[in-house]
């Protein structure tokens, strides 16, 4: 047995997947399922198909290859907006592409006329959080020049919130992307989705307010963790205990909560923050910042806090819980999406998938 481990509960992810997929498709919305914090685990993406997801969706060309090599049938989505470097890559193996900028989209088109292929995108607009897309101010007149670029279908257009500026998706900005593709489609031109977006815009199907129009939705961290990190919630009809991190103490000595002598920055280039609480039980687990960020780490043993870590090592205090401890003892958490993220693609984290 090999620690630090992270073991998979595909049972409460096949729940997650199937209550997901139902209320989607009840409210006639299209379905991407997006395992990239999984680093495209091909067997979450044929799982995720099986109980009737639409499409995989993954932000990484090589997960897309890696998933069609191992028979995942797809269709496939690429989250992020090619490199152009990539577009040959891209016309080879993904159905529906995100694009934000017509130069990428020229030369997507050129690319798949040599293939013989008609590319399909999903046309990104900004419609507030300010990561990928043409603001909305601009996008009617964007899309139909897009719409005019030969080897290309513009399967729809989409919005992503919650995710860089942590923008809330709410009924006024999911009804500007559906004005906007109202807009468009007045020009004559032909798509078949709206695509509002991912977790953080969940909350809008759940109760019954999502604008008209909109179509489609990409969703990865309520399928994986049950979690909406963006309206910092759970989802009360999905399960929370999808995966478990195991990690082995190696020390576990009484110290002081306060470091002795002058601090400057840690191993982070962080200035860390201590609070005397006098001589603790303090425990390190061989796992560090190499692995997984400390504060996306949530002990499931009651009284063990997480203080702090370096690139190796985490140290917690286990004073208040009621287990005795042992050297070489596992100590369990469940993860936040960014301790998942991590933790996923250290390549020190053995996985289990299941
Ligand atoms: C990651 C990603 C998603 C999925 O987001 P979740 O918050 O995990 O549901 C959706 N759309 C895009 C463009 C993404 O990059």
């Amino acid at each position: 047995m090999q620690y630090p481990k992270l073991v998979a509960n595909k049972e409460s992810l096949k729940y997650n997947a199937k209550k997901i997929v139902k209320m989607c498709h009840d409210a006639s919305i299209e379905l991407t399922a997006v395992v990239k914090v999984t680093c495209g685990n091909p067997e979450f993406a044929k799982m995720y198909l099986e109980v009737g997801a639409d499409i995989i969706g993954d932000s990484r060309i090589s997960n897309v290859i890696d998933m069609r090599r191992a028979g995942v049938k797809g269709p496939f989505m690429l989250l992020r907006v090619p490199m152009p470097s990539e577009i040959p890559k891209v016309v080879k193996n993904v159905d529906v592409v995100l694009v934000s900028e017509l130069k990428t989209t020229r030369i997507l088109g050129k690319e798949a006329m040599k293939d013989g292929k008609t590319q399909k995108i999903l046309y990104m607009v900004d419609i507030g959080d300010l990561r990928e897309g043409v603001w909305h101010e601009n996008a009617v007149g964007e899309i139909v020049e897009v719409s005019k670029i030969k080897g290309i279908e513009l399967y729809g257009i989409g919005a992503n919130l919650g995710c860089y500026g942590g923008v809330i998706p709410d009924v006024e900005n999911m009804t500007l992307l559906s004005n906007i593709a109202d807009k468009i489609r007045r020009q004559g031109i032909k798509f078949k989705v709206v695509s509002g977006g991912n977790t953080s815009a969940l909350h809008l199907v759940e109760n019954g307010t999502l604008p008209e129009g909109v179509n489609s939705y990409r969703i990865g961290e309520a399928l994986i963790l049950g979690n909406d990190v963006t309206n910092g919630r759970r989802f009360p009809f999905l399960r929370q205990d999808t995966f478990t991190l195991f990690a082995e103490i190696v020390e576990l000595k009484m110290k002081p909560s306060v470091p002795h002598g002058k601090i400057g920055r840690d191993a982070m280039g962080r200035i860390p923050i201590f609070e005397d609480r006098g001589k603790r039980l303090k425990a390190i687990i061989a796992i560090g910042e190499q692995d997984v960020p400390s504060d996306g780490l949530n002990p499931i043993d009651e009284g063990i806090q997480v203080l702090h870590a370096s690139s190796d090592y985490t140290v917690l205090d286990v004073t208040d819980c009621e287990k005795e401890f042992e050297i070489g003892d596992k100590v369990a958490f469940r993860l936040t999406y960014a301790g998942l993220l991590r933790a996923m693609s250290s390549k020190y984290v053995i996985k289990e998938m299941g």
